[in-house]
């Protein structure tokens, strides 16, 4: 055996790529190769690769306090949380690893709640489409075809109505429902944006029949669409919202935050190992604070706008569907299923490649850095024509 990977369990398939360095928006192979990045991690890298901010933090806090066990309070836990209830008004907040971790905690917070309030309720009503984590449970609460039954038997308890469909929601409701489960967009189902009054609708309706609107803004949080969360966009509170991805800037953060009144675990109810660690949430401070400092969500949606009227010239010019989205989280749509020739013809590229990320067949997906600088997102626009030539011709 002497494949690149060879050792790895196979998930997924990767290019004969070793990345060995990353600064601000670009990336560098072993071999040398500079790579433009607008995938960032997944719309993870915030600040883009090794921003000073993340790498002192991670180096202050690690020469002070690492890991003194979640059962104690750490300064960096109860700041960064203070924070995040400050900015979002959600009074109580869990820190965790992962955003599939802060999501199975919203279920089980409302699962709670529902046995507690509301008789025993314990549904979740999710959407097709819906993108919530990897773990079973996650999985059930996913709306992604075939996740049914990829590993079945699946955690019972989700239901499913149809994005963008009050309708559909108002049947899926049940005396059992503890909870409404929604992406406001939807990233991994190709950047789906919701209705402005079907959100509007989905609140009144869900505070009406008294059951949570937990907001998943695991990748739309914390600057991603523009605005400090993308519910922000649609004038709405929720109950429950999550957060991850952006929140780390490329570590390994989440968390969990409710309305005082939905605060309802008991002492051992929830927890875990890695939960609140100050080296984390030293980071998260950092990222928070620059994102939302004076004048740089302007900056945002500046570079939105930028990246969103180059988009719609590529359209133009190549003949394709169009783009969409919100902020620094946007979709180009191609009129046939070649986003993957595209996604390789960018890659390929030389002297320098472009990182591109195709979440359906017939779609691409960008999520640069939101400090990336409007030069680097006029050379992203150059790159990526090149790459729709090499392939649509
Ligand atoms: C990525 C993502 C998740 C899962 O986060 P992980 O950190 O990969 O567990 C959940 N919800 C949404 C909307 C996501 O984009």
């Amino acid at each position: 055996m002497s494949g690149l990977g060879d050792d790895l369990i196979t998930i997924t398939q990767r290019p004969d790529i070793v990345f060995a360095e990353g600064q601000g928006s670009w990336l560098t192979d072993e071999a040398g190769k500079r790579y433009l990045d607008l995938v960032q991690g997944w719309a993870v890298n915030s600040l883009g690769h090794c921003p000073a901010i993340v790498t002192e933090a991670l180096l202050r806090q690690s020469r002070r306090l690492v890991n003194p066990s979640p059962a104690y309070f750490n300064r960096p836990l109860l700041d960064l949380a203070a924070r995040l209830a400050e900015l979002s008004g959600l009074e109580r907040v869990f820190l965790a690893s992962s955003g599939a971790e802060a999501n199975e905690g919203a279920v089980k917070l409302a699962r709670r709640w529902g046995r507690q309030a509301k008789g025993g309720a314990h549904e979740i009503v999710g959407f097709d489409g819906g993108f919530h984590g990897r773990t079973l449970a996650m999985m059930s609460a996913s709306g992604k075809p075939g996740w049914d039954e990829l590993y079945a038997p699946m955690p019972a308890g989700f239901v499913k109505a149809r994005f963008n469909d009050i309708a559909s929601v108002e049947r899926a409701l049940s005396p059992r429902t503890a909870a409404v489960m929604i992406e406001l967009v939807q990233g991994e189902a190709g950047v789906n944006l919701a209705d402005r009054g079907f959100v509007r609708e989905l609140r009144a309706l869900t505070a009406e029949r008294g059951v949570l609107l937990v907001v998943d803004e695991v990748q739309t949080g914390i600057g991603r669409c523009g605005h400090t969360f993308a519910h922000q966009l649609y004038d709405v509170e929720p109950d429950v919202m999550t957060l991850a991805k952006g929140l780390g800037g490329g570590a390994p953060l989440a968390a969990l935050l409710c309305r005082e009144r939905f605060n309802c675990f008991l002492p051992g109810d929830q927890g875990g190992t890695f939960c609140g660690n100050p080296l984390m949430a030293a980071v998260g401070l950092a990222v928070v604070g620059e994102v939302c400092r004076d004048g740089f969500l302007a900056g945002v949606r500046q570079r939105a706008e930028q990246l969103s009227a180059g988009l719609q010239a590529v359209s133009r010019d190549h003949g394709l569907l169009g783009e969409r989205g919100a902020g620094l989280l946007r979709a180009l749509v191609l009129p046939s299923d070649n986003a993957a020739d595209v996604v390789a013809a960018a890659q390929a590229l030389e002297p320098a490649g472009l990182l591109l990320n195709a979440p359906r067949p017939n779609l691409l997906r960008f999520m640069p850095a939101l400090n990336i600088g409007d030069r680097d997102m006029d050379m992203a626009l150059c790159l990526l024509r090149q790459a729709l030539r090499t392939v649509l011709g």
